[in-house]
């Protein structure tokens, strides 16, 4: 499972920087490729269904067989929600909090939770186009987000 590491000082401090995700030996795949400015998920080897966020077994036929399918990169806006409340350190004021399907993902299988970073709240709308976009939050660490598609 991934974990969320905040950001500290040698102290325990905050030192403003987001909350960054810690790669293990089932999401380094995704993690690696994002540093790469790639979109990767899973595709099970026997049913082909692709999956994310990774997981060790297929959810449909229970294989372990599984390879990285990259994706496009584009994406439909599913869902959002505008946080006013900011618990989150490394955040400050209102931040999107959005569901975002792929343009490969027909089943609503998978969906990526996303910020809309550059895009402000009275301009997102259900069903809006977006495209991927490769946020560096941490040395090393290089966080997918979505971003509304040019010229949408
Ligand atoms: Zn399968």
């Amino acid at each position: 499972m991934t974990e969320l590491k905040e950001s500290k000082s040698a102290g325990g401090a905050a030192v403003g920087s987001r909350p960054w995700p810690l790669a293990d030996e089932l999401t380094a795949p995704f993690w690696d490729a994002a540093a790469a400015q790639r979109l990767v998920v899973q595709r099970c080897t026997e049913c082909a269904l692709l999956r994310f966020p990774p997981s060790a077994r297929c959810s449909h036929c229970h294989s372990d067989g599984v390879e990285w399918a990259e994706l496009s990169g584009r994406a439909t806006l599913y869902s959002f929600i505008i946080d006013h409340r900011n618990m989150i350190p490394g955040f400050e004021g209102a931040y999107t909090v959005a569901l975002a399907t792929p343009d490969e993902v027909t089943d609503d299988s998978i969906r990526f939770v996303t910020n809309v970073p550059g895009c402000p709240p009275e301009d997102l709308r259900i069903g809006m186009p977006l495209t991927v976009t490769f946020e560096v939050v941490h040395d090393g660490v290089t966080l997918p987000q979505f971003v509304p598609e040019a010229g949408s």
